[in-house]
C-alpha cells in the first residue's frame, strides 16, 4: 500500500491504521473499495481507507451492542482508569499524532500538538466525571414511598464529526460518551480518517474492550443512512454543517433518538472605542486565523466602532500582512493550507462578492501557489455581502463600521446561527448589558479564545443542539430514570 513519504518519518508507523475497526477487529471494506486520502499541503495521496458499506455499518452496531451489555456493567472507576491509561497514551504519541493530523487536515504542526493536549484533555476529564455520576432521592408526596433518580447510559451512540479538528471533535465525544457507559460507533470525515483510526489503535493498547469503539471510514450518505436509521442506535452526536446536521436530525426522527449538535457558527467580533486596541487586535488574530479560520468559533464578521476603526484595521493589516503561508509542516507557517477545492472556490467567491459590492483590500499576505487561501483585511464590510450571513471558512477578515452599540448588536444577532460571539470594551456596564444581549450560546469579553474542556461547548439558535465538556458534557449521554418504591 502507498504512503506519503512524510509518514514514513513516524516513531510509530502502527499508528497509521489504514482499516476500519469493527468488533475489536480491523478490516477492509468487503467489496475491497477504498477511498484516498490526501495531503492538503501538496495534492499527494497519502493512502487509501476502507469505504465501509452500509453492512458493514450494521456489523459496528451490532459490535456496539454487544460490547454495550458489558460495558455498562463495568464499574465508574474501572472505566475512568481505562480512559486514563487512553489519556496518557494520546499524550506520549503527540508528535505522532500531530504528524498525522497536520499531514492529513493541513494545520501547522504547532497547532496540531495544541489539537493533541485539547483533544486528550477531554479524555481526562471524562475519565474524572465518570466517577462523579450521581443520581437523588426524591421526597415523595406519600409516606410508604421512595423516589430515586438513577442515571443510566443512553445506550449504543452513533459520533460523526467533521474535518476541521480530526481529534478533539472525536474525544470530545467519546469520552463523555464511554465514561457514561455508552459504547460508540464513530464515523470521522472522510477528509481526516487516520487520526481516528490512531486513535482506536491507542484506545485498543489502553486495554479499552473490543466493540466499545468502533470506527467505520468512508462515505458519509450511506454510513449515515445506517446509523440514523438502526433502532440500535439511541443517540447521534454529531458535530459538523448546519445543512448536514438537519439533514440527520430529520432521519432521526422516525427512531426518535437523542441529539447532540454541534454546528455552524457566524460569530461576531465586536470592538468597542473603549476597547484596549492591543488586547482586541491579539483577540482578533486569535479567533480569526486560528486553523487558517476553518473553525466554527473563528470570528467570521468584525464590527468596529467608528472611534476606534481605523486604528484597529491599520494594527491588524500590519499583522495580517506578515503572516506566513505554507505547508503545516514548515517551522514557520502560520497559516496552511485550506482542505479542499471547494474550501478555496468559496473563499474567493465570499471575497469577490465582497469586493463587487464594494468592500476593499486593506491588507493580503504573500501567499504561495496551490490549495492556499490568502490571509486578508476587508474593509466596508456591509450586511448584504456573502460573507455576512454565511461562514466563509479561511482565513477571510471582513470589518464592518458601526456607530453604537444598539446598532453592533442588531448586526451582531442578525444571523440565524448563534455558537461564539467576542466584545471587547472596557466599561464594566456595557460589559453586563451587552454580554447578556449576545444571542449566543458561548461569549468572550475581552477574548478571543472560549474552548476550553473546562466550559460548556455549543450554541443556540440553528448552531444546534447540547453542550459538550465542561460538567454538564457527560448528561448528554446519560438518561434519568425515576425508581418508585412503594409499599415501604
Ligand atoms: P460537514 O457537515 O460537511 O461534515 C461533517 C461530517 O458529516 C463529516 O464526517 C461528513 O462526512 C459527514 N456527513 C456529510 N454528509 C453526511 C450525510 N448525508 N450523512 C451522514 N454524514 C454526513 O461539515 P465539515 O465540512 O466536515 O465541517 C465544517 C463544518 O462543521 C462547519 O460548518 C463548522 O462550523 C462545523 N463545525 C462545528 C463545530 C461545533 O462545535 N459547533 C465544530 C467544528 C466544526
Amino acid at each position: 500500500m502507498t504512503s506519503h513519504i512524510a509518514l514514513q518519518g513516524l516513531s510509530d508507523p502502527e499508528l497509521l491504521r489504514r482499516q476500519a475497526l469493527i468488533g475489536g477487529k480491523w478490516v477492509d471494506a468487503e467489496s475491497g473499495a477504498r477511498i484516498e486520502v490526501t495531503d492538503p499541503a501538496t495534492g499527494a495521496v497519502l493512502g487509501t481507507v476502507p469505504d465501509v458499506s452500509a453492512g458493514q455499518t450494521g456489523q459496528a452496531i451490532a459490535a456496539a451492542e454487544a460490547a454495550f451489555a458489558q460495558w455498562r456493567r463495568t464499574s465508574p472507576a474501572e472505566r475512568a482508569k481505562l480512559l486514563m491509561a487512553w489519556h496518557d497514551l494520546m499524550i506520549a504519541a503527540t508528535e505522532d499524532l500531530a504528524m498525522i493530523l497536520t499531514l492529513e487536515q493541513g494545520k501547522p504542526l504547532a497547532e496540531a500538538r495544541g489539537e493533541i493536549a485539547y483533544g486528550a484533555s477531554f479524555i481526562k476529564w471524562f475519565a474524572e466525571e465518570a466517577r462523579r455520576v450521581e443520581g437523588g432521592i426524591i421526597p415523595a408526596p406519600m409516606t410508604d414511598r421512595r423516589i430515586l433518580a438513577t442515571k443510566e447510559p443512553v445506550g449504543v451512540s452513533a459520533i460523526i464529526t467533521p474535518w476541521n479538528f480530526p481529534n478533539a471533535m472525536i474525544t470530545r465525544k467519546v469520552g463523555p460518551a464511554l465514561a457514561a457507559g455508552c459504547t460508540v460507533v464513530v464515523k470521522p470525515s472522510e477528509f481526516t480518517p487516520y487520526s481516528a483510526l490512531a486513535l482506536g489503535v491507542l484506545a485498543e493498547r489502553a486495554g479499552i474492550p473490543a466493540g466499545v469503539i468502533n470506527i467505520v471510514t468512508g462515505m458519509p450518505a450511506e454510513i449515515g443512512a445506517e446509523l440514523t436509521s438502526s433502532p440500535v442506535v439511541r443517540k447521534l452526536s454529531f458535530t459538523g454543517s448546519t445543512r448536514v446536521g438537519s439533514i440527520l436530525m430529520g432521519q432521526c426522527a422516525p427512531t426518535v433518538k437523542r441529539l447532540s449538535l454541534e454546528l455552524g457558527g457566524n460569530a461576531p467580533f465586536i470592538v468597542f472605542d473603549d476597547a484596549d486596541l492591543d488586547a482586541a487586535v491579539e483577540g482578533a488574530i486569535a479567533s480569526k486565523f486560528r486553523n487558517g479560520g476553518q473553525t466554527c468559533v473563528c470570528s467570521n464578521r468584525i464590527l468596529v466602532q467608528a472611534g476606534i476603526h481605523d486604528a484597529f484595521v491599520e494594527r491588524l493589516a500590519e499583522r495580517v500582512s506578515s503572516m506566513k503561508v505554507g505547508s503545516g509542516m514548515a517551522a514557520d507557517s502560520d497559516i496552511g493550507p485550506m482542505i479542499n477545492g471547494a474550501a478555496i472556490d468559496k473563499i474567493n467567491a465570499h471575497v469577490q462578492d465582497a469586493l463587487d459590492h464594494g468592500a476593499s483590500i486593506a491588507a493580503r499576505a504573500e501567499t504561495p501557489e496551490g490549495q492556499y487561501a490568502a490571509p486578508m483585511v476587508l474593509t466596508g464590510a456591509t450586511g448584504d455581502m456573502l460573507l455576512a450571513s454565511e461562514e466563509t471558512f479561511g482565513p477571510v477578515a471582513p470589518v464592518f463600521r458601526f456607530d453604537t452599540e444598539e446598532e453592533a448588536l442588531l448586526l451582531a444577532n442578525g444571523t440565524p446561527f448563534g455558537l461564539a460571539a467576542y466584545f471587547f470594551t472596557q466599561d464594566m456596564q456595557r460589559a453586563w448589558r451587552v454580554g447578556e444581549a449576545l444571542e449566543f450560546g458561548m461569549v468572550g469579553l475581552n477574548t478571543g479564545a472560549v474552548s476550553m474542556v473546562e466550559s460548556p461547548f455549543g450554541g443556540v439558535k440553528q448552531s444546534g443542539l447540547g453542550r459538550e465538556g465542561a460538567r454538564t458534557g457527560i448528561d448528554e449521554y446519560l438518561e434519568t430514570k425515576a425508581f418508585h418504591m412503594a409499599g415501604l
